[in-house]
């Protein structure tokens, strides 16, 4: 297998992976969506809600604000040590929320939130919670947990996660008149026309669409689409929660977790 960074930043990374195959490919994907523990609120005790909202869509509408996730401090609530249905500090953090309008109306965002630890916050400040009238008042303490996306959508560490064929397009200049309308037809700008001579760029932005050879005049077309089997371009966008690279290693590790179960489990013929 050989992989290549194509992108790669804190939010989103798109790698070319050559010489490995679909199922696998889906199963990390798979792993990323429902696996890889992020932190969410999914507990919050109202005390004052003035607000127009109800306190149930205020509670959702907090659930799924996407907050920085420390894995490294935190455990799962179902693998730490307290076992309690509240959570120690080990396995849980509280975030205050404490805004009141007063002579105008305002927007309580995301930014509000007091947590009392400073690393586990919403990855946003402008994330918009509700709006107040005047004199209208929110008072909550929301509890925040790491979870599975698996469990509930709050918990996904991506905002997506896909794969496709490494796309492969072709130009047979034998058959070529320079026409120019694959060039037209594709909307993605691969395609290109320098003079007389049709060109190729950014392929990895290839979506497949077969315009181009639809779009081609010349019987044999002289454009052909088609892709690698055994190529894929991997891509990965974080809610911010996680860096898109610690997603893909957390992915990796809970694979091989995996593995390393199933050859635990397997019945061995003693010879
Ligand atoms: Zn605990």
């Amino acid at each position: 297998m050989k992989i290549q960074i194509l992108e790669k930043n804190d939010i989103s990374m798109r790698l070319l992976i050559e010489g490995t195959n679909a199922p696998l490919m889906n199963t990390l994907r798979r792993i990323i969506l429902s696996e890889v523990p992020t932190m969410a609120v999914d507990d919050v005790v109202i005390l004052e809600n003035s607000s127009a909202l109800q306190d149930e869509f205020l509670a959702h509408r907090i659930g799924l604000v996407p907050l920085k996730t420390d894995l490294d401090t935190y455990n799962l609530p179902e693998n730490c040590e307290c076992k309690s249905e509240f959570g120690c500090n080990l396995c849980r953090v509280s975030l205050v929320l404490d805004v009141e309008a007063e002579d105008h109306t305002i927007v309580v965002r995301s930014s509000d939130f007091k947590s009392e630890n400073p690393t586990v916050i919403p990855v946003s400040n402008e994330i918009s919670l509700v709006k107040l009238a005047p004199e209208q008042k929110i008072r909550l303490e929301a509890y925040a947990r790491l979870g599975k996306g698996k469990d509930h959508a709050r918990w996904q560490s991506v905002s997506m996660c896909t794969y496709k064929y490494k796309p492969i397009i072709s130009v047979n200049t034998e058959l070529c008149n320079s026409c120019g309308e694959c060039v037209e037809a594709c909307s993605r700008n691969i395609i290109t026309k320098t003079g007389k001579k049709i060109e190729i760029r950014n392929l990895e932005n290839c979506t497949l669409c077969q315009d181009c050879v639809k779009a081609c005049q010349e019987t044999p077309k002289a454009v052909k689409s088609s892709w690698d089997e055994t190529s894929f371009i991997f891509a990965i966008e974080s809610t911010g929660a996680l860096t898109s690279e610690r997603i893909l290693r957390e992915a990796l590790n809970i694979l091989d977790g995996k593995l390393v179960e199933f050859l635990k489990q397997l019945p061995v013929k003693k010879t």
